[in-house]
């Protein structure tokens, strides 16, 4: 399949800085406001929006099939829902309108209000989640926590080889970047104790996690192929599973996750297209032992997109304390949607999957402090003094997501979120 806006050569009248990730091969989807602007659609170029409620008032998206201005709104859902294949078709259109070589936007008197500076612009949650479920199809992450939780030589449960395991986690906390966290707290068990004690969490974690946006639906009763998922795929953003590990500890036998969950969850503000990640597709690990029939795949289903962590603290300097990639899934999107649609489960429009927490294979690759610091006995050392076993009060946790293949760089941008104190 040849993607029109994924063409290396393309170039921009806008200006798009060397290191930018949102070069005009991108052009990912979000939602933002300015102290002049109600909230609205945009996409993102270089160090600018593309105002797209603008865009399509003034009549230069009136031959892409699109009747409504779904731009006008406050989130991406009614645009995603038009389907994958109309969401190309819009994006072509973009790049065609953003394209060096032509003059209908870029020759205009008044085209500079089509763009807003992203400094200026508050972005908001690109979409209303509609259902949040999270997996576990990092191998290496299952194995660290089997490892630390159980025993090392049966590290994986019996089951995970052959399930994508995942949980339906909490749609309605899931926020956007640049949003700060209070400090959950909840009941524990101390080492010892033989009565549980309420406080704040001692052990706050994040998860390095990727998610999907889904755009069409299946209807209750009808499963959805590994062929087919693609189709069912509007774009990704990078995702932090706030975890409480000492709350998690004490419940979550024998129904998984809740509340060491369920008190946030950040992500990105920019979709990136599916369609945009196509270059960057990479084969995953071979699968063995074979998988039943309907987890088989065709093709390239994993992403090659590095992805990096950071710590800053209230005061002093950031840190990076891991650097992984979305490749080292064991278990692709596309088995995730099939595994979760086999028994007749309707995926809806606006859904969150996240990856669970993608761990490499090497110490600082690891996608959470639990491994990181593996279980507080290896503490991090941060730049200029001072240690992490996990989150401490004030400090940001950020996270970053690029891809790069021929001179092309696809960027995420970051989800960071600060960790207020508990009240
Ligand atoms: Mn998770």
């Amino acid at each position: 399949m040849i993607i029109e806006a994924n063409n290396p050569d393309l170039y921009s009248w806008v200006q798009v800085p060397d290191r930018s990730g949102f070069p005009i091969q991108n052009l990912p989807f979000g939602v933002f406001k300015t102290k002049n602007l109600s909230p609205r659609c945009g996409v993102a170029i270089g160090e600018k929006i593309l105002d797209l409620h603008r865009v399509y008032d003034v009549g230069l998206l009136n031959d892409s099939g699109l009747r409504t201005n779904h731009f006008a709104k406050n989130t991406l859902n009614d645009f995603i829902g038009l389907g994958r294949e109309a969401g190309r078709g819009i994006r072509n259109r973009l790049s065609y309108l953003l394209n060096e070589q032509n003059a209908e936007l870029r020759d205009r008197a008044d085209r500079d209000t089509f763009l807003v500076d992203q400094t200026a612009a508050e972005m908001l949650m690109p979409i209303e989640v509609k259902n949040y479920t999270d997996f576990y199809s990092s191998e290496q992450h299952a194995f660290n926590v089997g490892s630390m939780f159980r025993d090392p030589d049966n590290a994986l449960l019996p089951n995970w080889k052959h399930i994508p395991v995942g949980y339906h986690g909490r749609a309605s906390s899931i926020i956007v970047s640049g949003n700060p966290i209070k400090r959950p707290k909840g009941q524990v068990m101390p080492e010892g104790a033989d009565m549980p004690v309420f406080g704040p969490s001692r052990l706050l974690d994040f998860e390095l996690e990727m998610a999907f946006i889904t755009c069409k639906e299946n209807g209750l009763g009808n499963s959805i192929s590994t062929a087919a998922a693609d189709d069912h795929i509007f774009g990704f953003v990078l995702f932090n599973d706030w975890s409480a590990r000492d709350i998690q500890k004490w419940e979550y036998v024998p129904l998984g996750p809740f509340l060491a969950k369920n008190f946030a969850s950040s992500v990105s503000p920019w979709i990136v297209t599916l369609d945009a990640l196509e270059p960057f597709r990479i084969a995953g690990d071979t699968q063995s032992p074979r998988v039943l029939p309907y987890l088989q795949f065709q093709g390239e289903k994993n992403f090659d997109i590095d992805l990096e962590v950071f710590i800053q603290p209230e005061s002093g300097e950031v840190t990076r304390v891991s650097t992984s990639n979305f490749k080292y899934m064991y278990w692709n999107v596309n088995q995730q949607l099939a595994h979760h649609s086999v028994n007749g489960c309707n995926i809806e429009v606006g859904d969150m999957y996240a990856s669970g927490t993608i761990s490499g294979p090497t110490a600082d690759s690891y996608g959470s402090m639990l491994e990181l610091s593996w279980r507080g006995t290896k503490p991090l050392k941060m730049k200029g003094g001072g240690e992490r076993k996990f989150i401490q009060d004030g400090d940001t946790v950020i996270m970053r997501g690029t891809a790069e293949r021929n001179g092309v760089r696809i960027g995420f941008g970051e989800v960071s979120t600060k960790v207020l104190p508990a009240d």
